[in-house]
């Protein structure tokens, strides 16, 4: 917020050109690619259609994987750019499941599928969807289809890899892991992702790769970009790094720990069922009978002035979110699984006391320091 608070300064000059080189390189190193990452002075669903139009025709068959709500309004969106798509349907409890992705794409021996599209973590959900096991999937399926995924609200948070992994294009937000207020937004893209990007017939202007990328060459940009939020990610990439992204993700992974041991204590459910899908980001709770979640947040916002993420479409009133991604700490998650436990009391919903203890004795206990990263 300091770094943003600064007079904003031409954005043809030369200090905007130091600026906009450390911030284009910088954010390399945060999708771990050593190839261009387009910054759009846009929220993240800018970036979901960057990414589409950019490498895709009309008609063109996406794959997409029902994580939950985000994956669905990302192929509502698909919809209507006049794309067509099929969901693999899921149960809002797991991430997607690379096998049945790999069934479909062997069965498409025509090779009508264009791409598949994931959502790293499904931030309606609470569960990571494993991308490297996803990528092995398409190429043992020996599919050409490209691989597009939104990490809006897992990068700089859980563990991403764009080049090793082999993802065509990745989509970022600032708002969540990046620490930013909302406003930019990011395609990594493959080598494959550029070439496809020759023969895409879909419409595009404002987010089209082509001039924007020659202008990035030499840290510019062809339109105005959003220069203050610019500050600020040159801040948040330099605050990452001195952290160090390996230590930011086992933080991460140790608070969704910790989280999850308060839940099982109150009694009540982790809505994600899968252990190895867990998220370091968010966890997501069932209410017991799967009701009464809203009553729930709103005694917690009015209370505790602490507002807790709502259930989204299919689980609305069943869950509440408890986030723990970007700026947060071990005194930032007790002081929120407090709010929690006195919430769940005030508000008459049936659970255990102790929650807070078995966090805290997560937190506490330093052999937790380090977690498997569910993202593999
Ligand atoms: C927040 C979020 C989005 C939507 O991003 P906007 O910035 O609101 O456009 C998309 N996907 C995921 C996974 C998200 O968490």
């Amino acid at each position: 917020m300091r770094a943003i608070d600064m007079p904003t300064i031409d954005h043809r000059g030369p200090t905007f050109q130091d600026l906009g080189k450390r911030v284009l390189a910088g954010i390399r190193t945060i999708f771990k690619t050593k190839n261009p990452v387009l910054i759009y002075p846009a929220s993240g669903t800018g970036a979901w259609e960057a990414a589409l139009v950019n490498t895709l025709s009309p008609g063109d068959l996406c794959l997409m994987y029902e994580t939950g709500h985000f994956a669905t309004l990302w192929k509502k969106l698909a919809e209507r750019l006049g794309l067509r798509t099929e969901f693999i349907e899921g149960d809002w409890r797991h991430g997607a499941d690379a096998k049945a992705i790999g069934e479909r794409l062997q069965a498409d021996t025509n090779h009508e599928i264009k791409a598949v599209c994931v959502v790293h973590n499904e931030t309606s959900t609470g569960c990571v969807s494993p991308i490297k096991a996803v990528r092995e999937a398409i190429g043992a399926a020996g599919h050409p289809a490209l691989l597009l995924v939104d990490t809006i609200s897992s990068l700089a948070s859980i563990d991403y890899r764009h080049d090793e992994w082999g993802v065509d294009v990745t989509v970022g937000g600032s708002q969540k892991g990046l620490m930013l207020p909302p406003g930019l937004s990011f395609n990594a893209v493959s080598d494959k992702a550029l070439k496809a990007q020759e023969s895409a017939k879909l419409p595009r202007s404002y987010w089209a790769w082509d001039e924007m990328l020659a202008a990035n060459e030499n840290g510019f940009f062809t339109y105005t970009p959003a220069t203050n939020l610019l500050y600020g990610l040159d801040a948040a990439i330099e605050m990452l790094h001195a952290e160090g992204l390996e230590n930011v993700f086992a933080r991460h992974q140790r608070h969704g720990a910790a989280t999850r041991a308060a839940v099982e204590a109150w009694g009540l459910e982790v809505l994600c069922a899968e252990p190895t899908h867990h998220s370091g980001s968010l966890t997501a709770v069932l209410m017991p009978d799967r009701k009464g979640a809203d009553a729930l947040r709103k005694i917690i916002l009015d209370r505790f002035d602490m507002s807790l993420g709502a259930g989204l479409s299919k689980v609305a009133d069943q869950i509440f979110r408890i986030g723990h991604l970007g700026d947060f700490n071990d005194l930032t998650l007790v002081g929120t699984l407090g709010g929690v436990e006195m919430g769940l009391k005030a508000a008459g919903v049936a659970h255990k006391s102790g929650g807070v203890d078995a966090a805290m004795a997560v937190l506490g206990d330093t052999e937790t320091a380090s977690y498997r990263q569910a993202a593999e």
